[in-house]
């Protein structure tokens, strides 16, 4: 069995952490090639049997064309039976039509591959688990991040320079910019050790009769900022703008947890003010350690699905919380 890790690099040529996870899934079926493509590439101390390379600077943006033809071009050089690459948009985009010229297939999702190559991933908006295998070859599989440990082997590798040609067709489409939604910054944080859920009670009217949604908003925004936390949100906050009412101007549709949102896989998670079945069956079901804090004693998925509830106003429980991080940094704030 020819195993084949491949990935786009960063724009420093290095590889992120979801790269080198799947790179250790790929070490641990059998001895690993390296494919790498992108601008620039720094991996000669890999530590992997051999690295090949596509790089250039028409390599450097994300371009199904060129991807497909890097990747391809790798791919027939190694000419490997397993093909493991990091789940992102740029491999899902592109690998599928580097197995199809390849007459291989491709599977996507996947969350883990046995040293026997069998690999899992997820049905039905996470709730149903399969385990699959293939016979046909090349085999490729794109592992979701934060499901296997990271590569963490080092030493030098013979790096070979795989020639793909760059004909005009294939730099027809150009990327000449990001449009994303509009947010005031950046709150989400996939290697976070903590998701934070903001729902909708954040907005609703508190003991005095009235909505705080500007504080609100700062109490989240600092502790996100205190904590490094990433920021999850249930549907029903993120839709409050679309009914005319006051909300978390930096909330977008992207910070959406639950079963029309993400399942994101952070070691711990704090619910606060959210009482949704879909975020707390669905949306943090891969959370490892999870506590909520609820003005309500009998919500039911926070009390079911919770390890700790706390029967509290988040308005009072985050202020202090904020205090505490502020005052002595995270290890007062998880004391407390
Ligand atoms: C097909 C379908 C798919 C869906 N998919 C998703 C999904 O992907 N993600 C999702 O989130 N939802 C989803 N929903 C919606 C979901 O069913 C719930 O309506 C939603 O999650 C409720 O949001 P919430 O818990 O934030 O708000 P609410 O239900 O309004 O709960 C607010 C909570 O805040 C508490 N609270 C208020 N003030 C305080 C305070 N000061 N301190 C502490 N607690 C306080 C209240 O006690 C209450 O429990 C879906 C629904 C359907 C039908």
């Amino acid at each position: 069995m020819k195993v084949l890790f491949l990935a786009f690099t960063e724009a420093d040529g290095s590889l992120s952490r979801a790269a080198l996870e799947a790179l250790g899934a790929a070490a641990a079926v059998g001895p690993v090639t390296a494919g790498l493509i992108s601008g620039a590439v720094s991996a000669d101390s890999l530590g992997v049997e051999k690295v090949l390379t596509v790089t250039g600077p028409e390599f450097a943006q994300a371009r199904y064309s060129t991807d497909a033809a890097a990747a391809e071009a790798i791919c027939r050089v190694a000419g490997a039976d397993l093909v493991i690459a990091p789940q992102n948009s740029r491999t899902a985009r592109a690998l599928p039509g580097v197995a199809q010229r390849l007459g291989g297939v491709v599977d996507t999702h996947v969350t883990s591959l046995s040293p026997s190559i069998e690999a899992t991933r997820w049905f039905y908006r996470q709730r149903m688990e399969g385990v699959l295998t293939r016979s046909a070859r090349p085999w490729f599989v794109l592992l979701e991040p934060g499901c296997a440990a990271a590569w963490t082997g080092s030493g030098v590798s013979p790096i070979e320079a795989v020639p793909c040609e760059v004909t005009p067709a294939l730099q027809r489409t150009n990327v000449t910019g990001t449009q994303a939604p509009k947010t005031e910054q950046q709150t989400i944080r996939p290697d976070a050790p903590l998701l934070f859920v903001a729902g909708a009670g954040w907005t609703k009217k508190q003991k005095d009769g009235q909505p705080h949604v500007a504080e609100a908003g700062q109490l989240i925004l600092d502790f996100i900022d205190a904590a490094q936390a990433s920021l999850g949100s249930s549907k029903s906050l993120v839709d409050l703008s679309g009914e005319g009412q006051a909300v978390l101007p930096f909330l977008s549709h992207l910070n959406q947890v639950g079963q029309t949102g993400s399942t994101p896989r952070h070691a711990k998670g704090l619910a606060t003010c959210c009482h949704g079945e879909e975020p707390h069956v669905v949306g943090w079901r891969f959370v490892g350690e999870r506590r909520a804090v609820n003005l309500d004693a009998n919500c039911g998925w926070a009390r079911g699905k919770a390890d700790v509830v706390y029967v509290a106003d988040a308005f009072e429980v985050v202020k202090r919380v904020n205090q505490l991080l502020r005052a002595g940094g995270s290890s007062a704030a998880s004391a407390s």
